[in-house]
């Protein structure tokens, strides 16, 4: 087989150089929380294709409905002869999600197209056009979520014009000196200066922000958005693509809050490694959009279909939501006991409900100081030790850890060390 090295050479020759890898390791096989390369090096993945494999890769359960499916039909298009699969899929997910009434399902394939549709959704229903987003929210890079996503750099970078109607508001997050009452006047503002509300279709946030560096949406901001919506007519979207489906200790991020979005966009760890997503909502809103004017020729592969019902069957089965909550505590005790170490790269502010946990790394003990350049180099040592390790967030100094949950508490740990060993400064 082809070494890292060769591939890297026939990639750079081959690939678009817009779409960047985070390592230059070539995979070849993996199994729940550990992958090996084409040179036989053994990882543990705390990165689970981000934020995909909740489950873990090729769990046997999702591997065996997928198989079994692949054996009757792989696709028709469901807008052709639609088939049993997506509808149980959707009448699960419709059980599953914090509505109090009715709700529905429409399946797509990428995260982009679910939060690119529930800005569609929300404006038939609504009859309105204006989008409010967040700083650091990261909701894909199509055009529209590509102008969504609150991130200048590589995003947005010589793709303009952006579509028009869609605004920001700064994510609070205390530490960086904004607060929950600084995001709320900023949407006064907005309201004030750009777009009255009478004309916003819709408010979209993730309840903990991925890409932006795991800042967890406060309950206090949550409630106020809700309730601002209910005041003016507007739809509050929940874009569960990274939070969504046990990561969090709950299904969906959102449910710590209390509060019911209108809709909630889903991806990622749903289909445990397959390319599936979809748009849970109220019924009378998912309903507004005509027919026809929803879908896709692969939306709610039949493959993937099958697999997210597996899925959805191990989270119940063995049990996620609790075994999420023990995994983030134990890399949480781990990671406090490491931020008092003299000889580990100063780090503050760990954090992340569930296991969807994040830590900054940060130029002195104590502060807040972001330090992007130590955080690139703790991600390629902790590779070099065998431990894939993504970070994220707005100043490119947060490291979050999205291993699977269902890995064994001896893996997480054998990871937790490598990180700890990555972190080690010279004394
Ligand atoms: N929303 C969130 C919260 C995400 O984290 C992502 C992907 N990182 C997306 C949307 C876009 O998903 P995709 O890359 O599948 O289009």
């Amino acid at each position: 087989m082809a070494t890292n090295a060769e591939l890297l050479d026939r990639r750079n020759k081959a690939v678009a150089r817009g779409v960047a890898s985070a390592t230059g390791v070539y995979a070849a096989r993996a199994e729940n929380a550990e992958i090996w390369d084409v040179e036989g090096k053994r990882y543990i993945d705390f990165a689970g294709g981000i934020a995909v494999l909740n489950t873990g890769h090729r769990h046997p359960k999702v591997m065996a409905a997928a198989r079994e499916q692949l054996e009757r039909f792989t696709h028709t298009a469901f807008q052709v002869l639609a088939y049993e699969p997506y509808i149980a899929l959707c009448e699960r997910l419709n059980k599953l999600a914090p509505f109090k009434g009715p709700a529905k399902t429409v399946l797509f394939t990428t995260g982009a197209e679910a939060t690119e549709n529930a800005i569609k959704i929300a404006r038939a229903a609504t009859k309105r056009t204006g989008v409010i987003a967040f700083s650091g929210a990261f909701h894909g890079r199509t055009l529209l979520t590509m102008a969504m996503t609150g991130k200048t750099l590589p995003y947005k970078k010589n793709f303009g014009p952006m579509p028009a109607e869609v605004f920001h508001v700064p994510f609070p997050i205390e530490h960086h000196g904004v607060s929950v009452e600084d995001s709320l006047k900023a949407l006064q503002f907005l309201f004030k200066a750009d777009i009255e509300p009478s004309r916003v279709a819709a408010i979209i946030i993730e309840p903990v922000q991925g890409e932006g560096g795991f800042y967890v949406a406060p309950d206090e901001l949550l409630v106020a958005l809700r309730r601002l919506c209910d005041e003016h007519g507007m739809l509050l979207i929940s874009d569960e693509v990274q939070s969504g489906f046990a990561r969090t200790g709950k299904m969906f991020g959102i449910e710590h809050s209390g509060i019911e979005p209108d809709l909630i966009a889903i991806a990622k760890s749903l289909a445990g490694g397959l390319p599936l997503s979809g748009v849970i909502g109220k019924a009378a809103v998912m309903d507004a959009a005509e027919p026809g004017g929803l879908g896709g020729t692969y939306g709610g592969n039949p493959v993937a279909c099958a697999a997210a019902l597996a899925v959805l069957d191990v989270i119940e089965q063995e049990k996620l939501l609790q075994r999420a909550d023990a995994v983030g505590a134990r890399i949480k005790a781990k990671l406090e006991k490491m931020s008092r170490s003299n000889t580990l790269m100063p780090m503050a502010a760990i954090r992340g409900p569930g296991a969807m946990v994040g830590f900054e790394i940060v130029k002195e003990r104590g502060g807040f100081v972001p330090d992007p350049e130590a955080t690139k180099l703790l991600t390629e040592r902790a590779l070099a030790l065998g431990l894939v390790v993504l970070s994220c967030g707005v100043y490119g100094n947060v490291i979050r850890i999205l291993v699977p949950l269902t890995a064994a508490d001896a893996v997480i740990d054998e990871g937790m060390d490598l990180l700890e060993q990555a972190m080690k400064v010279a004394a």
